[in-house]
């Protein structure tokens, strides 16, 4: 495939559709764009940027782009990790979202939001805190706030409940899509004009599920219907020190099969390991050996249970059915049960733990300022294995071994994020990660793992390996998107 670098004539076409203000191709602006897009080590700065404010606009600039065959990436607030940035050159139009930032109706008997792409993580849970204080809405747990909850469904994310309800994706009701053609659908029910969008599923097979993952490849997310769920009082945090990734694996995952019980009241269930705590401060200024994490309390492996109950009765009762289980995992079937303690957190602890949107992944940055997030789905059962395999391969190459895990839907998919702190400033560095990360997805794709938001270079062998797959994506593709103007190259598409 070969696109149009955009020139002069480009830029005025788009002023025409958006006006002067939000549309621009000075560097100092493009430029800001990929500075912007954290974990992007393959980015590329846009041509030009463009702002729109509705989906009128929108429908007029991918008319214009295909018929020029302009690449146009979309970005909501473009921290996905550097993906939301165009992957080729000429790298186009950068269709830039954030001023479509409308929180359009909450409705609170039927359960859902509706937003634009450009509204927050923040701007939606402060709107619901002061407005709906009685509701939480599906904002990522650890995101920073100012992506949006949008960018994050698009990219099959997990969010602040995710244990407990499962992938972000199935959080999101129906959506509002502009395909290249200009054509608006809707999916699910809002598919019927006069239908509230209550039901995901609405007029024969389901589009929305089709387009979920899409990252930005197959059209334009205008609007989408969000789940809401209820925001009780009575929270906290449970947790249990390990001395090995095998214990947090099979306790977890016992308290995770305790369905219509206690797992549905565990929110958001989350662990690691020590370096996870180490690598939150800059390299030269604190211990790197354990004994120094031991002496304040933290176990080489941990996990955290956060539980949300309708009454402190119901707390009560969630904590002390974790607890009494993890006394019997201890006695009864632990690898190393001596390893195995509570952990009493201090109300400060719990409280930083329990504030959302939170800043929790930001400090990675301080250690080396390179960090990148590697994350792979894999059956809750093999996230032990995974962690000790990634962890010596981290170890191999240079990079202190921290390894993140979360459990999906009650211990169904395990989340696992290695997240690798390097010197973004030493190109030797930047090679490491990535042939580090070529050599673990090699092992990881036969053990028949996956990645969560694939990088369109490495990741690209699960696609040829799952070849027929691949077949029909492309199929898809070219019927959406006949001259492959959107966000070319990411998911291995033209
Ligand atoms: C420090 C840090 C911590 C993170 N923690 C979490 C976490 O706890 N949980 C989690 O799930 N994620 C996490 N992430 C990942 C990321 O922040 C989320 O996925 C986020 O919500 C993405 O939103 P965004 O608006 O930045 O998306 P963007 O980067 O704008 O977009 C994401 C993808 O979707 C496409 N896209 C965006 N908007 C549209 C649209 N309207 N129509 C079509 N395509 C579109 C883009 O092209 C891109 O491929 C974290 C990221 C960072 C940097």
């Amino acid at each position: 495939m070969s696109y149009k670098l955009p020139d002069e004539k480009d830029l005025e076409a788009m002023i025409g559709i958006v006006g002067k203000k939000y549309a621009s191709n000075n560097k100092a602006i493009t430029a800001s764009y990929l500075s912007k897009s954290v974990m992007g080590l393959e980015a590329q700065i846009p041509d030009i940027v463009v702002r729109p404010k509705y989906t009128e606009e929108i429908r007029k600039i991918l008319i214009y782009c295909s018929a020029e065959k302009i690449a146009v990436s979309p970005v909501s607030a473009g921290l996905s990790g550097g993906f939301a940035c165009p992957t080729i050159k000429p790298s186009g139009v950068m269709l830039d979202l954030s001023r479509m930032d409308r929180i359009i109706e909450i409705d609170t008997e039927n359960r859902y939001a509706i937003v634009e792409p450009g509204v927050t993580n923040g701007g939606l849970w402060a709107y619901m805190h002061k407005n709906y204080p009685d509701w939480a809405p599906p904002i990522a747990d650890g995101a920073p706030p100012a992506a949006t909850v949008m960018g994050d469904a698009i990219d099959r994310g997990f969010s602040l409940y995710t244990s407990s309800v499962g992938p972000q994706g199935d959080n999101f009701m129906c959506a509002e899509v502009v395909f290249p053609n200009g054509d608006v659908i809707r999916t699910g029910s809002w598919a019927l004009p006069t239908a509230k969008p209550f039901y995901k599923y609405g007029i024969g097979p389901d589009m929305w599920s089709f387009l979920m993952g899409s990252q930005g490849a197959l059209g334009v997310f205008t609007k989408v219907a969000v789940k809401i769920y209820p925001h009780p009082k009575f929270k906290t945090v449970v947790a249990w020190g390990m001395s090995n990734p095998y214990d947090m694996q099979d306790l977890t995952l016992e308290i995770g099969k305790q369905e219509f019980g206690i797992a549905h009241n565990t929110v958001m269930v989350q662990g690691g390991n020590y370096p996870l705590v180490m690598t939150r401060w800059p390299k030269d200024k604190v211990p790197h050996d354990y004994e120094f994490y031991k002496g304040i309390g933290v176990s080489p492996w941990w996990m955290n249970w956060e539980c949300w109950a309708q009454t402190q009765e119901e707390l009560d009762y969630v904590v002390k059915r974790i607890n009494s289980m993890a006394e019997d995992f201890k006695k009864n079937r632990a690898k190393d049960g001596e390893g195995m303690k509570p952990w009493e957190l201090h109300p400060k602890q719990i409280a930083s733990r329990m504030k959302k949107p939170n800043k929790i992944a930001v400090p990675y940055s301080f250690w080396e300022a390179g960090f990148l997030f590697i994350t792979w789905y894999v059956p809750w059962n093999e996230c032990a294995h995974f962690a000790e395999m990634y962890n010596k391969a981290m170890e191999k190459y240079g990079f202190p071994p921290v390894m993140w895990i979360a459990s999906i839907e009650r211990c169904r998919q395990a989340i696992c994020m290695p997240i690798v702190c390097f010197d973004s400033t030493d190109e030797k560095s930047v090679e490491k990660v990535q042939m580090m990360n070529q050599e673990t997805t090699e092992y990881g794709l036969k053990q028949g793992w996956f990645n969560y938001r694939p990088d369109p270079y490495i990741h690209i062998q699960a696609y040829y390996q799952s070849g027929m797959y691949w077949k029909y994506l492309r199929a898809f593709k070219k019927l959406l998107d006949p001259n492959g103007i959107l966000h070319p190259g990411r998911l291995a598409l033209p």
